[in-house]
């Protein structure tokens, strides 16, 4: 294992030495199936110069016939590819006229009486003047970003392209084209960085490198089911077993019990609620089911608006149906006893009721079906109204119970398996019988058991629980909120999990660097912590003390080369010192910390006023014992920290420090300049790069002598008589020569 390690490693510098980039993916089949070891392999590396990398794509064909291999291709494409959407028309809201079409509306309004039943009427009205007045239509092929000087450049690309692809004047051209796109595509991506939260989810930065970048490949669909029958089954999901009350029982009840008070949550909308409503629609959203953009509502003249004011607040006080469902009806209830509050109860009643779905599947259009149960997926208020529905779940003695939403965890403890299996079994028997009583089903095959201790004599050792006639399964691994635990709780494959989705994001911000519209050094590093660092710390107050966590840190230190432009054999501290981000340790120190403090005065946290037991063992010790609560912010916490171990731990601490590597929050000097000349200038700061007495030292190369006759060191490079010159000094500013003397050498070393 050892071995392998070693040797990826020497490729890496190999590869690196020689301005090389390997192409992969790891979603590939594997190129290589040996028959006697029953295991697939990739022994075919393949490699393009870095300039391509961003451009090739690699594919595994199918297996030859009585072989065990499978050929390999790369494509390279051209620097610009289009964009291609199946047809369908949409409005060019830019484009739109919008005093005529708020006229033709104002118009004709006075003529639909202000009821919800007119509602189509009126939509119908916004979406023929919408026609009139919204130019329409559909390109099929774009490319995102492109601009009418850079359409005139691609024209000429292509000719060239279509001459010689690889020739030196169809490069040039490339570079010029994508130069001029990188701009403009630059742009977006900055908006998108600093307007999302990326923290929960990448899909948006993946959707837009997509969209931007080279990468057109789109994921393999491979489906067997039909929309119809995905949207059959949800219907059964839906449905509850249980017996049926007389409907009309409940109402009278309601109504005789409970006298109806006035709230807020039920008066009248003033035309002040509705502006700051309608200010609120978000732009550029797909309509919703009555095909109205936000746009169109946003456009309205006085008099629509008004009209819009009277339908909505005519629409509540006109409710009458009966309880359709089950689990409706004990949703309703329980919300009444809460509040006391009828009108609420029936505006909530009027979100759950009459809703109908239908599913698309790979553009086919399942029937539609009506939703008897559940709660609307996707509103707002299901949660909330979920945790109304579930707020009286019992509490089974001797147990703790954590619950999140429909994540429900109950444990115990106690001296033995023995001891464990009836305790558990009866806290189910219980919440079994809460569950039948209020129309919930549970799902014993979904439900999983785990025992944590730490014999391992006992490792193997499983819990024999059954629940509504089912065993329930011993799980090693479970997950709990997006942390996966183990029996030990020494959260390895928690953190071997972390470290493999920090690997992918490394992989979006590498595309990010490699292409012309991304590599923006502070760009980078707001993707960077928005991306990578934010997943590895997730949860990291619980499993920081863990024996593991440099399995991530590993993982967070790429992250830091590919901001930074270093190569591996940079010392670690200078990484983080020049990406401007405090070490890992440090800032989950200061994460527990934080939480600690918010543990012990914000009322709303979980384990407010919680006192931990006693712990045993110090790796294990909960954040409650270990840390004292922050007092400062954590900005300044982390630097302080940081500063104390850099001069600690660093006997180079110094002499970085005079090269421009400080440690402070926020990216070293040079930062605005274009990307190579940064990389260079960082690689000249560490001295560590490809020189060639660094390569001679690495066996890549027998020749160690510059251009000039001196032993070609790094530090040689500052003051080399060929080139520029500057002292090390000049490179913390970094003053015009050794900006100049970094330009001389970014494309050698
Ligand atoms: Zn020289």
């Amino acid at each position: 294992m050892q071995n392998i390690k070693e040797d990826g490693d020497a490729v890496e510098t190999w590869l690196e030495s020689k301005h090389l980039t390997l192409i992969h993916d790891a979603k590939l089949p594997k190129s290589f199936h040996s028959a006697r070891w029953k295991q697939g392999y990739n022994p075919d590396l393949v490699c393009v110069s870095s300039e391509l990398a961003s451009r090739a794509v690699k594919e595994v064909l199918d297996p030859i016939p009585h072989s065990q291999h499978r050929p390999i291709t790369i494509t390279i494409r051209s620097v610009l590819q289009a964009t291609t959407v199946p047809f369908r028309r949409r409005f060019n809201l830019r484009k739109a006229d919008w005093l005529l079409y708020q006229q033709e509306i104002e118009d004709s309004i006075p003529s639909i009486p202000p009821h919800p039943n007119s509602y189509t009427t009126f939509t119908d009205l916004l979406k023929r003047s919408a026609r009139r007045h919204i130019p329409r239509g559909c390109q099929t092929e774009y490319i995102p970003g492109l601009s009418e000087t850079s359409s005139d450049l691609l024209q000429a690309y292509h000719t060239a392209y279509h001459e010689d692809p690889f020739s030196s004047t169809t490069t040039e051209l490339g570079e010029i084209l994508l130069n001029k796109v990188g701009e403009d595509r630059r742009q977006v991506w900055k908006e998108l960085i600093e307007n999302t939260n990326m923290t929960n989810n990448s899909r948006k930065a993946w959707a837009t490198i997509r969209r931007l970048g080279a990468d057109h490949t789109t994921p393999p669909t491979l489906t067997t089911v039909t929309a119809n029958s995905v949207a059959a089954q949800l219907v059964l999901n839906g449905r509850s077993q249980t017996r049926r009350r007389p409907t009309g029982e409940y109402r009278r009840t309601a109504v005789s019990d409970h006298p109806q008070p006035a709230s807020a949550l039920t008066k009248p909308f003033d035309p002040e609620e509705l502006e700051a409503a309608l200010c609120l629609l978000k732009p550029g959203k797909a309509a919703g089911i009555d095909d109205v953009l936000a746009e169109m509502i946003q456009h309205l003249g006085p008099k629509a608006k008004s009209w819009l004011l009277e339908m909505l607040n005519s629409s509540f006080i006109d409710l009458t149906a009966a309880y359709d469902t089950v689990q409706h009806r004990a949703m309703i209830r329980k919300l009444l006893d809460m509040t006391g509050d009828l009108d609420l109860c029936q505006v909530i009643k009027s979100l759950l009721n009459n809703r109908r779905f239908f599913v698309q599947l790979n553009d086919k259009k399942s029937k539609w079906k009506a939703q008897k149960n559940g709660l609307p997926q996707g509103s707002v208020l299901a949660p909330l109204l979920f945790n109304i529905y579930t707020n009286d779940q019992p509490l089974p003695p001797q147990c703790r119970r954590f619950i999140y939403a429909d994540d429900l965890c109950i444990t115990t403890q106690q001296e033995s398996f023995h001891k464990i299996e009836p305790v558990l079994e009866s806290a189910l028997q219980e919440m079994s019988t809460y569950y039948n009583n209020n129309h919930l089903k549970p799902n014993p095959s979904k439900t999983q058991l785990c025992s944590f201790h730490l014999k391992n004599r006992d490792a193997g050792k499983e819990l024999n629980i059954s629940w509504d006639g089912h065993k329930l399964l011993n799980h090693p691994h479970p997950v709990y909120l997006g942390v996966t635990l183990d029996r030990t709780l020494s959260f390895k494959t928690h953190l071997q999990n972390t470290k493999a989705k920090v690997n992918t994001r490394n992989n979006i911000l590498r595309k990010l660097v490699n292409s012309k519209w991304g590599a923006d050094p502070p760009t980078i590093r707001a993707t960077a912590l928005a991306l990578c660092f934010s997943t590895a710390e997730y949860a990291c107050s619980s499993w920081s003390r863990s024996h593991h966590t440099k399995l991530v840190d590993t993982a967070l230190n790429d992250t830091c080369r590919i901001i930074t432009g270093c190569i591996k054999t940079t010392p670690v501290p200078c990484l983080y010192a020049l990406a401007g981000i405090a070490p890992p340790h440090t800032r989950r120190s200061i994460v527990a910390r934080d939480e600690r403090r918010a543990q012990e005065s914000d009322m709303r946290h979980p384990l407010y006023g919680h006192t931990a037991p006693p712990s045993r063992l110090k790796s294990r010790a909960s954040f409650l014992h270990t840390v004292p609560p922050l007092q400062s912010t954590k900005e300044t916490a982390r630097t302080n920290i940081w500063r104390v171990e850099w001069h600690q731990l660093n006997t180079r601490a110094q002499e970085w420090m005079e090269r421009g590597i400080t440690p402070t929050e926020c990216l070293a000097s040079g930062h605005d300049l274009p990307w190579p000349t940064w990389k260079t200038l960082n690689r000249l700061r560490v001295e560590q790069g490809r020189c060639k007495a660094l390569l001679k030292t690495w066996n890549y190369h027998t020749e160690d002598t510059c251009g000039c006759g001196a032993v070609q060191t790094m530090s040689h490079l500052l003051e080399c008589d060929d080139a520029p010159q500057c002292s090390p000094q000049d490179l913390a500013e970094p003053t015009p020569s050794a900006v100049s003397c970094a330009r001389y050498w970014q494309n050698d070393i």
